[in-house]
């Protein structure tokens, strides 16, 4: 039998799954230029595959252009290699178009320097199950677990090094078979094609070794999540970190704050973004060590933003460059590039607006009566997708961060996944998931 080497071009989507088209590899230089064809409503394709509503109909043309520098070339033992670009959507014409998820990234990072001269940088962290090992009590960060999973971690951090990311540590995690890898921060662009790599690559590894990666945010309704957490710093254009002040509250130099400020303002509706799916919130439930409150907490794995610890002296540069917040509300249904741009969106806004933290409390927030934690000014998270959905659609800036046909889109892509799997109990609507992601 005779092959063709075949290169795939592919936008992480509204449903945060990689899909586009490929080519043969010696139409390269001129689908690096044209693209391959695309049409609207392709944005409209559900979770589970087919396009249940779409606003934009059957008609209308659109390129998805490959980015040149987003090039994943990874060869494996037996069958073809992994070999992708990660892309733009554009009209035509040529112009970005104003739902390509990668662009909503793009523009809201342009937003956020041309307000303040500063952009972002970021590292992902992903956890998920890897089904080519047993479940076996006692694993929970075990070296027993780590020699067990023989060889994916291994060859799971070299072709994320192959892809053009650089794995920063690979770990058994604390739920059965749950793993977590991670890469290095990068400028916010790039780091969030990082992140789709990474997962791409944990799907790649492991179905070459006939088992899955499976990174659905809960896999039963009451096991333990995978989170997706997005570490995030501010810095200059000339890549200095900004966001310590050590002898500010929280460490947080005043226009991180006031960006931390404009998250937790903003997360109801950013989690309609970041986890974004009907079994999101069934890990967003308590006792998961994942958040549950629109909370900030200083080295609290429990709260939503995370003011991470630095391994470094106070006041040396070292320090400066490894401080950073840690959002936590995130998980694998949402595409890299919508959770990050969300994210951006509103840190521009506490910044634009003035949102000023509460200052800490001589409390620890656990502590707490959930009345004194509301009396603080403390709101719960979203406790399901539509009602997140719904704070985003009451939320006035989203028309500005989206655009208003593109939010429409939206909220009609994510309203109607969630009449996809309406009437079934939890335990079905998990398994729905873990079949897709
Ligand atoms: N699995 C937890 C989550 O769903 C996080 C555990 C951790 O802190 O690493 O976010
Ligand atoms: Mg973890």
């Amino acid at each position: 039998m005779q092959h063709e080497d075949l290169v795939f071009v592919a936008t992480c989507d509204l449903a945060g799954l990689v899909r586009g088209k490929a080519f043969p590899a010696s139409d390269l230089d001129d689908r690096l230029r044209r693209g391959v064809g695309f049409t609207h409503s392709n944005l409209m394709m559900s979770a589970f595959g087919p396009i249940y509503a779409t606003p934009f109909g059957t008609v209308g043309d659109l390129m998805l252009v490959p980015d040149p520098s987003v090039q994943v070339q990874v060869p494996f033992d037996d069958g073809p290699s992994e070999r992708f670009y990660l892309g733009d959507l554009k009209t035509i014409d040529g112009a970005y178009w104003e739902c390509c998820p990668r662009h909503f990234l793009r523009r809201a990072l342009g937003a956020l320097q041309a307000a303040t001269g500063l952009t972002i940088r970021a590292a992902f962290e992903q956890e998920f199950v890897y089904t080519g090992v047993d479940d076996r009590p006692g694993s929970t960060y075990a070296l027993d677990l780590m020699r067990r999973q023989s060889g994916f971690g291994e060859a799971l951090m070299a072709a994320i090094r192959l892809a053009g990311a650089t794995p920063d540590s690979f770990l058994p995690e604390y739920g059965p078979r749950q793993f977590e890898m991670t890469v290095k921060p990068a400028a916010a662009l790039r780091a969030a094609d990082d992140a789709v790599i990474m997962r791409e690559m944990a799907r790649a590894v492991a179905f070459r070794l006939g088992h899955r990666a499976i990174l659905s945010p809960m896999l039963h309704p009451n096991g333990i999540g995978n989170g997706t957490h997005i570490h995030f710093s501010l810095c200059d254009l000339a890549g200095k970190p900004v966001t310590l002040d050590p002898a500010a509250p929280y460490g947080l130099a005043a226009i991180a704050g006031q960006f931390a400020a404009g998250v937790l303002h903003h997360l109801p509706a950013l989690a309609a973004v970041t986890a974004p799916s009907v079994a999101s919130y069934m890990r967003l439930r308590p006792d998961r060590w994942a958040p549950t409150w629109c909370n900030l907490g200083e080295r609290d794995r429990g709260a939503s933003l995370r003011v991470s610890p630095v391994f470094a002296p106070t006041g040396t540069d070292d320090a400066a460059a490894q401080f950073n917040l840690e959002y936590r509300v995130c998980d694998a249904a949402a595409s890299p590039y919508m959770a990050l741009g969300a994210l951006v969106n509103a840190g521009l806004h506490g910044i634009t607006h003035g949102v000023t933290l509460p200052p800490p409390s001589p409390r620890n927030f656990w502590d707490m009566s959930e009345d004194e934690r509301t009396e603080a000014g403390v709101r719960r998270l979203p406790e399901s997708l539509p009602v997140a959905l719904d704070a985003l659609a009451a939320t006035a800036e989203a028309k500005d961060w989206f655009g208003g046909p593109f939010l429409d889109a939206y909220l009609m892509f994510k309203r109607s996944e969630i009449a996809a799997v309406s009437g079934l109990d939890e335990e079905a609507v998990c398994a729905r998931y873990a079949e897709v992601y």
